[in-house]
This record gives C-alpha cells, structure tokens and sequence, in this order.
C-alpha cells in the first residue's frame, strides 16, 4: 500500500531528516532524499538506506534559501503525498551582535522554505484528498532561551504557520503537524556547542551538561524518535490528529 505514496524529505542527507527517511523507507513509501550540495555524500547516503529499505529512493538537490529552487524541485518530484519540512540552520549570539544576514538566513530555511514547499505540493494533496505534511519545529517552538533569537522566532511562527494549514485542511483528508523535538545530537547542535559556550561564558563540556540538564530525562532524543512518529503521523490512524505541535523533548516543555 506504501509504496503508491511518495515522501519527500527535506534537508534529509544527516541528522535527523534522514532518520526520518530511513524510517519512511522502511515503511515502504518511495522517498524523495534532499540536500542542499554533495551529490557524492547523497549518493552514499541512498545506497545505504537502498540496503535497509529495498524502497524507491531518489535524490533532489535544492538551496531552500531560494524560492524558486523550491518550486523547481517539488515539480520535479512531480507527486508528493508526504512532505516533511526538516531542513533547518542554528546561529546562536546576543540579539545585539547577531548578524542580520544570519537572521534572514535562518528565517529562509527554518519558516519560509516550509510555506513555498507546503503551497507548492497543498494542490496535489487536494485533488487526491490525502496529503500529510510534518513541520519538523522544535521544543524551541513552544518555549525560549536566550542566544537564539531567529530560530526561536523561526519555530515560533513554523507551530503557528503548522495550526493554520491544518485549519484550512481540516475537511480535505490532509493532516499538518509539527514534532517538537528536544535536543538531538547531530551536526546541527554538535556546531553550537562552541558558540553556545562563547555567548555563555563557559567551556564546552559545560554547554554539554547544560544541554542534558533542560531534559528531565537527562538525555539525548535519538533521531530514530523523530523518524518513528513521523511514521505514525503518515498512517490513517492519525487522521484526526491535525494542528498539534507534539514535544519529543524528554520532559523539557512540561517545566
Ligand atoms: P542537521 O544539520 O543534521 O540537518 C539540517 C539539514 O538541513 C542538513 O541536511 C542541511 O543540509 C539542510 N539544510 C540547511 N540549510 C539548507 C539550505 N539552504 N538548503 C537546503 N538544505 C539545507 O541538523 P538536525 O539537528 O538534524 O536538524 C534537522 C531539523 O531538526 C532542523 O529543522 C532543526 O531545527 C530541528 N531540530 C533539531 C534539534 C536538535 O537538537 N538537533 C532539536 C529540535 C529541532
């Protein structure tokens, strides 16, 4: 049955974009793997979800930055019937020091990549009258901390952005979700360990223990935790749940 809906998953060559293409994969829907540049790492990256999975695997190139990449590449994919907006960038400074370019970076790739991607693939999903889209957002959708200013702001408006596709979907057989992850131990938080104890005035194991100590659980979400709830996102047991903004973070957003 999975195997006639195709997934595309955005930023999905590391971390946790591509636990969540593995995990697609092995559900058995044909998967679209994107990535911004380094078709030879993409080119590993199918190979070894091929041998997992045995699923249809394609690769597309993008810079979410640009709009009209985007559009390129959704019409290129010609059908998707589940689009995960993961691809996301961190920069972490006082606002007064954080660099405007920084700023309108992290906004491209964090919110708007996931309004032209949703507007691009919503007309598809309507006309078959099935469609899931997953907003990959963050604990840091829901709650603050200092330092980070355009990626609060970004995921802040992704919950948002995730709660007013739903409503506009509700009788169309499309559900819109955004997973609130906590912290995951990929590329993504592995770079800001360093700016993290600069702005903070600490070493970096103690931006380690910092980290753990935000989650009652006192570790690290596994990126396979993502994967498997966007699985469950993607079944038709989860047809009423539409609008959430579910935390995967250990506890954080219950404090
Ligand atoms: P990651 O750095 O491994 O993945 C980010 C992906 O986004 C990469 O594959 C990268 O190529 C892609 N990307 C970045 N800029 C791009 C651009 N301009 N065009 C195309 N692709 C681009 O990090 P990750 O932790 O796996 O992050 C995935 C998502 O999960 C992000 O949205 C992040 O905000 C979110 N998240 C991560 C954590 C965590 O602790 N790691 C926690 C909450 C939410």
């Amino acid at each position: 049955m999975n195997h006639t809906k195709t997934a595309l998953v955005t930023g999905s060559t590391s971390g946790i974009g591509l636990a969540v293409a593995k995990a697609l994969a092995c559900e058995g829907f044909r998967t679209v793997v994107h990535g911004s540049r380094d078709a030879l790492k993409a080119g590993r990256i199918i190979e070894e979800i091929r041998k997992d999975s045995h699923a249809d695997i394609r690769y597309m190139q993008a810079d979410l930055k640009n709009p009209a990449s985007i559009y390129r590449m959704i019409e290129t994919c010609c059908e998707i019937d589940i689009l995960v907006n993961n691809a996301g960038i961190q920069h972490v400074a006082p606002v007064d020091e954080f660099p405007a370019e920084k700023w309108d970076d992290i906004i491209a790739v964090n919110l708007s990549a996931a309004f032209h991607a949703t507007k691009a693939v919503l007309p598809q999903m309507k006309r078959k009258g099935w469609g899931r889209i997953v907003n990959i957002a963050s604990a840091h959708g829901i709650v603050a901390s200092p330092f980070k200013s355009a990626y609060i702001a970004a995921k802040h408006g992704l919950v948002g952005f995730t709660k007013t596709v739903a409503l506009e979907t509700a009788k169309t057989g499309i559900t819109c979700n955004a997973i609130c992850p906590g912290y995951v131990m990929t590329p993504l938080v592995e770079k800001q360990l360093d700016d993290q104890a600069k702005a903070r005035g600490i070493d970096r194991r103690q931006v380690y223990g910092l980290l753990l100590e935000t989650q009652p659980t006192g570790r690290f979400v596994q990126p396979s935790e993502i994967g498997a709830l966007t699985v469950f996102l993607a079944t038709d047991a989860a047809m009423s749940v539409t609008g959430a903004a579910l935390p995967v973070d250990g506890g954080w957003t219950s404090q």
